[in-house]
């Protein structure tokens, strides 16, 4: 069966235009499907609309809900480990492969199809990639290019134009979902786990009803926390500065020592401000690298669960049958 998972956050509006499509589609190509929506936490009536779907086509759709938001990356994991584990208890009529798409359609859907042919000739991992980025700020083109650079560069996973549409076969589910870490990149964990990989491209449409989920704070913090994720280039540049820096002392001190003994020794009250700024600022700046790395131990170490359930539709269903089979 192909699992379809979907991360939605207030996305009430999206979640029956995305339902709809993607059901016609893989009805219309006479694919064994099942949706599963991964509600984020969210505050509108996403739930509802997910809940409502799930009891009038039962066994196609379902969900789970988070306690609150956990971000789209829990969200991802959780509809995958859902996707697995199957929609009854024995877990038989689990997923055979699995495609996280986002519930504002701007991944096309009809690439589900094309996808999924590409998984039966024996392809592990079917990328979507975005031959363009669609509409974006300048800025915001920037940061994302500046990232993906520093990406590639440290951590040798080219994420140029990446997206979290893909396709994965149970292997590569079963894989993800046995990594034990707490602060996951979906969209690079899927590349470092490997397997037989075929690119598809795809333009990025407009998204179908509301505006983007992110902030550009949100974004900032999820590009430092990939990178620091997934390289230690900033501690190695740091060590980088330290030799340079060393460099420099020795050539400063010879320098200073031969002006001593000539007796050519000036005031220099300005060089030592400066050498005392510029390595303070170094200083600080190497500390708060270690600290943040430090910050991510610490969270990893604790185990806390990537995310917390707390309904789902199973569980809905299965409730008012027993109700139902009572009052009978
Ligand atoms: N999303 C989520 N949790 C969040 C933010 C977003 O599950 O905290 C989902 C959202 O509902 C959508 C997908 O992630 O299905 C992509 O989000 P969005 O369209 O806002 O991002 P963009 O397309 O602008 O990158
Ligand atoms: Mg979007």
């Amino acid at each position: 069966m192909l699992s379809i998972v979907i991360p939605a956050y207030n996305e009430g509006e999206t979640i029956n235009i995305a339902a709809d499509t993607i059901s016609e589609i893989l009805e219309k190509a006479n694919v064994d499907y099942e949706i599963i929506f991964a509600d984020d936490g969210s505050r509108d009536n996403t739930w509802d609309n997910i809940c409502k779907r799930a009891a009038r086509e039962n066994s196609r759709i379902r969900g789970v809900r988070f306690s609150r938001n956990f971000g789209k990356e829990a969200a991802i994991f959780a509809g995958l480990e859902a996707a697995a584990k199957g929609g009854d208890e024995s877990g038989e009529n689990g997923c055979d492969c699995a495609v996280v798409i986002d519930c504002d359609l701007q991944h096309p859907p009809e690439l589900i199809l094309k996808m999924y042919e590409l998984w039966k000739k024996g392809y592990e991992v079917v990328e979507a990639r975005k031959s363009s980025r669609g509409r974006e700020s300048p800025l915001y083109k920037l940061f994302a290019k500046t990232f993906y650079r520093l990406m590639k560069s440290s951590s040798g996973i080219n994420l140029d134009g990446a997206s979290d549409y893909k396709l994965l076969d149970r292997k590569v589910i079963d894989s993800l979902n046995e990594l034990p870490e707490r602060l996951t990149f979906f969209r690079a964990l899927s590349a470092w786990v490997g397997y037989k990989t075929a690119v598809v491209e795809f333009e990025v449409q407009p998204r179908v009803h509301g505006t983007t989920k992110w902030s550009f704070s949100k974004l900032f913090k999820f590009a430092v926390s990939n990178i620091t994720g997934f390289t230690n280039f900033p501690m190695h540049m740091m060590t980088a500065m330290g030799i340079i820096f060393m460099i420099f002392a020795v050539v400063l001190g010879i320098q200073t020592l031969v002006n001593f003994f000539s007796g050519y020794s000036v005031a220099g009250f300005s060089t030592v401000i400066l050498l005392l700024l510029i390595i303070g600022s170094l200083l600080m700046l190497g500390l708060g690298i270690i600290g943040y790395y430090l910050s991510k131990i610490y969270e990893e170490i604790k185990f806390r669960p990537r995310y917390i359930v707390n309904e789902s539709t199973n569980k809905a269903t299965k409730a008012k049958k027993t109700k139902s089979t009572k009052g009978e």
